[in-house]
């Protein structure tokens, strides 16, 4: 028995000697050899577990010394930077003497917007090369001591070396200079690439006894929170940020039942004739007045909507709304020539879609080519459905327009659109940011405008924010523009002050009172 002992503790020994073999593999291998002590010497093989196991983990648990010391040199292999592990050791190390200095810190979580489409639409390459782009312009906004590492597949933790002072404003403000160094354009091979992060932080001070640990998970909080209000954004981690939370979680799960209560509304925005400058419709975006939380943007609840199968009572409400709103503007005196609603993938695959459409169309007696419907390009890509080919062109012979949304980001073919009864494209974002600056942006909104005008479409640019970028596509030859820099979206009643305003902003050209036929 002494041998077979002997033997075994040998093994255990070369085992054990394998540090990283033992890390992964002991918490496996705890049960079986339990149940191999236990076979071979009863219940003396129990108690020789009981006292043997505990040692590897003190001689080599992710708390020792030399376990530690490993994590902290761990680095990405892609970017160069450290790993999580690392910086969360790093920083620890700082933490554990912050307070005797009186000094303090601040730990920064970024995260490139919307990153899994940027890789979908530019490949695996391009992804990698934006990474170690973003990973290289994070390090020179640094000062020597500060710390970064990359955490996920595009979020970075930037960890700064103790100061004497810091504040939310000073926060903020390196906030903003790490937003402005990643977010001028990235030259690829092809063209620039252009991203928006969102960034949160956390101050030390925030904190009681601030752990590594503690500040990334708090500064993500804050992070995951600037990402919720859309791209771009930043957030600084207050207390109460951890009860919003809780309280977003509870959202969700009333999302769920929200349709039911009628909070939802169709808010509206213009979109507007480069040429006449008059409005030539409105976009309806979902909205959910949320009796305590106030109005929230549709990532807070679409996807609710979606798992629980709500989409199509959406569809149904938006619609209702919008051709309420239409028939509203023309009892006003307004001239809208056309509403759009957008519909998600699935509900155009509805064999009642038709009718549903038919229906509400009959009872405001509007006419069908005042309604838009605006289909996601991703939605129509490839070899679209079925059955969503066939609603199309039945929405299309009823006299219904069909708008294709995010154009540029959806890889729809040539053929995919001609296939299909599209009458205009809908130019993504991402083509229209500093169109007025960047030429390559300037080359690509005019291949979109020429193959469009070849193919008899028009088109409308998304998401313009000043006046140079609206004054570069009209001189582009895109028809129409939408975006914050004419206006916002807005609920029904200020569209009626705002198209007031309009009318007396572009003069006679207006005819006020002339409703389509
Ligand atoms: P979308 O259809 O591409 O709508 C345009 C989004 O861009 C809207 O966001 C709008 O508020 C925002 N936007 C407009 N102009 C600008 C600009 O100048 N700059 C920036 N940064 N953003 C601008 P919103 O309302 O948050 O909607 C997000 C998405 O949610 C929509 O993207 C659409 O895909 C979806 N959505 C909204 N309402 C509905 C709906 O009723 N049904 C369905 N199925 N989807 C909806
Ligand atoms: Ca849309
Ligand atoms: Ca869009």
């Amino acid at each position: 028995m002494q041998s077979r002992l002997g033997h075994l503790i040998g093994s255990f020994r070369v085992f054990f000697a394998q540090e990283s073999v033992l890390r992964r593999a002991v918490p496996l291998a705890i049960p079986a050899v339990t149940l191999v002590s236990w076979l071979a010497f009863g219940e003396l093989g129990l108690l020789i577990c009981a006292f043997l196991l505990p040692l590897p983990f003190l001689a080599f648990s992710p708390f020792s010394e030399s376990s530690k010391r490993r994590s902290a040199n761990e680095v990405d292999g892609l970017t160069g930077l450290l790993t999580s592990a690392g910086i969360e050791c790093k920083m620890q190390d700082k933490l554990e003497t912050l307070q005797q200095d009186g000094r303090v810190t601040a730990c920064f979580s970024i995260k490139i917007d919307n990153f899994a489409r940027l890789r979908e639409n530019h490949g695996d390459q391009a992804a990698e090369d934006v990474l170690r782009n973003v990973a290289n312009r994070l390090k020179s906004a640094l000062r020597s001591g500060d710390m970064v590492a990359r955490a996920g597949d595009a979020a970075f933790i930037v960890a700064l070396e103790p100061v004497a002072y810091i504040d939310v404003e000073s926060g903020i403000q390196m906030a903003t200079r790490f937003q402005t160094a990643l977010e001028e354009p990235i030259p690829l091979q092809m063209a620039s690439i252009y991203v928006s992060v969102s960034v949160g932080f956390c101050l030390s001070s925030r904190l009681n006894n601030p752990s590594a640990s503690a500040m990334v998970q708090a500064a993500d909080m804050a992070m995951n929170e600037a990402q919720l209000t859309g791209a771009s954004n930043i957030r600084a981690y207050s207390t109460d940020m951890g009860r919003k939370v809780i309280s977003r979680r509870k959202t969700q799960s009333e999302a769920a039942r929200t349709l039911q209560r009628d909070q939802i509304r169709a808010w509206f925005q213009p979109q507007v004739s480069t040429d006449t400058g008059l409005v030539t419709g409105f976009e309806a975006l979902a909205r959910w007045d949320h009796p305590e939380r106030g109005i929230l943007a549709p990532i807070q609840f679409l996807d609710v909507l979606q798992q629980t199968g709500q989409m199509s009572q959406l569809a149904d409400l938006m619609l209702r709304q919008s051709l309420d709103a239409l028939r509203a503007w023309d009892d006003a005196g307004f001239n809208v020539p056309a509403v759009g609603v957008n519909f998600a993938g699935e509900e155009l695959r509805s064999p009642t879609l038709l009718e549903r459409i038919q229906w509400e169309l009959d009872r405001t007696e509007l006419q069908p080519e005042r309604l838009g419907i605006e289909v996601l390009e991703s939605v129509v890509a490839g070899a679209p459905d079925d059955m969503v080919v066939r609603n199309l062109e039945a929405i299309s012979a009823l006299g219904c327009s069909i708008d294709l949304d995010d154009f540029g980001t959806g890889h729809a073919s040539i053929s995919s659109i001609r296939r299909l009864p599209v009458k205009r494209i809908k130019i993504d974002r991402s083509f229209v940011t500093n169109v007025d600056r960047d030429q390559e942006q300037q080359r690509m909104i005019a291949a979109i405008v020429t193959m469009a005008e070849r193919l008899g479409l028009e088109t409308l640019a998304e998401g313009v924010e000043n006046s140079s970028e609206h004054a570069m596509l009209a001189q582009l030859g895109c028809s129409h523009v939408q975006g914050y820099g004419i206006a916002r979206p807005m609920p029904f009643h200020e569209t009626l002050k705002w198209m007031t305003a309009h009318q007396e902003k572009i003069g006679p050209a207006l005819q006020i009172g002339n409703k389509p036929s």
